[in-house]
């Protein structure tokens, strides 16, 4: 293992996916995981890993848009992770699309800040004492959530709780900083997943090993900060 590897990580969101190719790359490394998905019954590919990796991969439910959820997972958390986290990866994500102006609900603008931008700011606070000093959490955002970036009205729920997520991100990261953790916000580029669609650029391998390389040579001064996967800044 590198010196650099996290050796005890927590992953959102990951039956699927970014969040199932984080598990992979990750248990690869040599990390302990624990994975989180809201129905580990139906978490088949996740599920056949434990078996691949055993004692170094627990799979625990958790609705990150669910307090009581997040509190069960907490108290849930010591029972099978040895020692603190040195990485959080806040992965879990919702994107609802076809959203037109003048047609968008409360239940869809609910839904979205409830998963994207309160679960992960949430969960980060109920987690923090389970945190090692110098840990790192990967808010994974996106460059839809950019103001800056936004010319026209696409995805506006998902939009505007990505841009409450780096909100979220930014005071975190003041909150943490005395303990020596980062906290980021990174986009993953646009990605071949259930959201990003088959027309999507990369492939979550690619992804996936562009984030972990950002995360691993992120130090203090870029805590508080928005980049892509290949460590470009990206502008809030
Ligand atoms: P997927 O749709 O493939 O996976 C989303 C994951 O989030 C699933 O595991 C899903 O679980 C989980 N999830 C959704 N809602 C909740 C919830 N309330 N509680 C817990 N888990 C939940 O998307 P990606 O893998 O592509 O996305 C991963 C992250 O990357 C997201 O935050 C997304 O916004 C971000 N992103 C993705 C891009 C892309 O191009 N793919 C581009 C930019 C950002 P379930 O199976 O139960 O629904």
């Amino acid at each position: 293992m590198a010196a650099s590897t996290p050796r005890q990580c927590l992953v959102t969101g990951a039956n699927r996916g970014l969040g199932l190719e984080f598990c992979v790359q990750l248990l690869i490394s040599g990390a302990n995981v624990v994975a989180t998905t809201r129905s580990t019954g139906r978490a088949t590919k996740l599920n056949s890993l434990v078996a691949k990796y055993p004692g170094r991969l627990h799979v625990l439910p958790l609705d990150v848009s669910d307090a009581k959820s997040v509190a069960e997972l907490v108290r849930e958390l010591p029972l099978v992770a040895e020692g603190p986290f040195d990485l959080l990866i806040n992965n879990a994500g919702v994107l609802h699309s076809g959203e037109r102006f003048g047609h968008v609900t409360a239940a869809n603008l609910d839904d979205s800040l409830r998963t994207n931008a309160s679960g992960p700011f949430l969960l980060s606070q109920s987690i923090a004492e389970s945190l090692a000093d110098g840990a790192k959490i990967a808010n994974i955002s996106s460059q839809l959530g950019s103001i800056e970036n936004t010319t026209a009205f696409y995805t506006p729920t998902y939009a505007i709780s990505k841009a409450a997520q780096n909100m979220a991100t930014r005071l975190l990261a003041n909150a943490l900083r005395e303990r020596g953790i980062v906290v980021l916000a990174l986009h993953p580029g646009w990605v071949q997943t259930e959201m990003g669609g088959p027309d999507a650029q990369i492939e979550p391998r690619v992804a996936v090993e562009g984030l972990l390389r950002v995360i691993d040579d992120a130090g203090l001064d870029d805590s508080g900060r928005f980049f892509d996967y290949t460590g470009r800044p990206m502008p809030w």
